[in-house]
């Protein structure tokens, strides 16, 4: 099987779906990798090291993935990149095939068996794949350091000649993978932590990272261990409890999702109106609208003293290990794939077929190298 590997050209994006280690892997699993030159820079792989595991490294996207049998990535190729690959070639990353009509309609023309990993269904098999996991770690980390930058205090106690600082409160919103990974992170740095969730299962695990588990008295767990969509007067109930509480924070990191939907409003203007001045809202939640009223995705704002941040793709910003994380989640999903350096498609597994693009259905019809084993 033939893999190819080209540059991301997604602004922005700093990630590789392919690093020297699952390079090597790859290799020894009997596949021909061919990299495009400069793939893994932004994210500090040199071309060097995929030489030395064993890729064949090319000049130009069109050399390493237009006849690749196996195409990875980060970001989804632009359609027109998508319409340059080999009819039926197969292609995983996190593709988002709905989310943009033109690239669902160039994956459909071209026939392509496309394994958008932000469908894998999130089960204890697949969690060795979940790139919105590991993903979502690395935004949580580094969340709190922007945070950290922005705020115009320390984040731990000290006592100094100075006299004694006292240590900055920070409310985590949403305790999540990248929500969990900010309370550790900001714990580290030796702030009071506190954070909340609809889900009552995540007090533990809040409280096992040193925080606090504020409770606002809603619960609200959905289906496939998520959180549902919060009704109106369950909205109002945490709103209320949560506007007097916030008089009291100094930095808000929002972490707060429901697959599927817009990111919940949890932090209206009027909260932040009554917040101190000099504090910092971090919105995580900023790709799908935020859940603070005045977030602005990409952009850092100030509102009546208090700084409001909507980071974009903040896993990009942390390359080298996310994509470390990424490319191993890559490699543990291609290798239900690989049988004897040949690319074999069990659809009795439901890693694939739920995660497969077009939808099973679709797919089954189609012959171009998809025939079960
Ligand atoms: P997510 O990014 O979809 O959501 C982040 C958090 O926001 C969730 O914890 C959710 O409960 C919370 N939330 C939603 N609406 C809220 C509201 N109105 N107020 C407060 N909080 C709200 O979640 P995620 O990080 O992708 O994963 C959520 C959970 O899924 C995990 O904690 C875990 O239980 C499960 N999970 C399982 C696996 C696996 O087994 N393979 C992998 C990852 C996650």
């Amino acid at each position: 099987v033939k893999i190819g590997v080209a540059r991301e050209t997604a602004a922005g994006e700093r990630r590789v779906a392919l690093t020297p280690e699952t390079c090597r892997k790859l290799v020894a699993a009997g596949a021909r990798l061919d990299v495009e030159r400069g793939a893994g820079a932004l994210a500090h792989f040199p071309d060097q090291a995929y030489a030395d595991a064993g890729a064949t490294l090319v000049e130009d996207a069109a050399a390493a993935v237009g006849d690749a049998d196996l195409v990875l990535c980060v970001q989804p190729p632009a359609p027109d990149a998508l319409a340059r690959l080999r009819q039926g070639a197969t292609i995983v990353g996190i593709l988002q095939p709905q989310a943009d009509a033109a690239r669902g309609e160039a994956i459909a023309a071209r026939g392509l068996l496309a394994f958008p990993l932000e469908r894998l269904p999130r089960t204890t098999r697949a969690q060795a794949m979940d790139v919105l996991s590991s993903q979502a770690g690395m935004a949580g980390y580094k969340s709190v350091l922007i945070a950290a930058q922005l705020a115009p205090r320390f984040f731990p106690m000290l006592t100094t000649a100075a006299g004694t600082i006292r240590p900055t409160k920070v409310l985590v919103v949403g305790a999540g993978v990248a929500g969990l990974q900010a309370v550790a992170t900001a714990r580290r740095l030796g702030a009071q932590v506190e954070c909340f969730d609809v889900r009552p299962e995540t007090r533990e695990q809040i409280e096992s990272l040193g925080g606090k588990f504020l409770d606002l008295g809603v619960s609200a767990a959905g289906e496939g261990g998520y959180a549902r969509q919060l009704t109106d007067e369950e909205r109002a109930e945490q709103q209320a409890r949560l506007a007097e509480h916030l008089r009291n924070i100094d930095v808000i990191v929002c972490t707060a999702a429901v697959p599927g939907r817009p990111a919940p409003r949890i932090i209206s203007a009027a909260m932040v109106d009554g917040m101190k001045p000099g504090s910092v809202v971090v919105d995580l939640a900023a790709e799908t609208g935020g859940n603070c009223e005045l977030t602005r995705p990409g952009e850092t704002i100030e509102h009546g003293g208090v700084a409001i941040a909507g980071p974009l793709n903040l896993a990009s910003s942390g390359a080298l290990h996310a994509s470390e994380m990424y490319a191993r989640n890559v490699y543990n999903f291609v290798s239900l794939l690989l049988r004897e350096g040949e690319l074999v498609f069990d659809w009795d597994d439901e890693l694939l077929s739920k995660t497969v693009w077009p939808e099973r259905d679709a797919a089954e019809t189609r012959d171009a190298g998809a025939a079960p084993p």
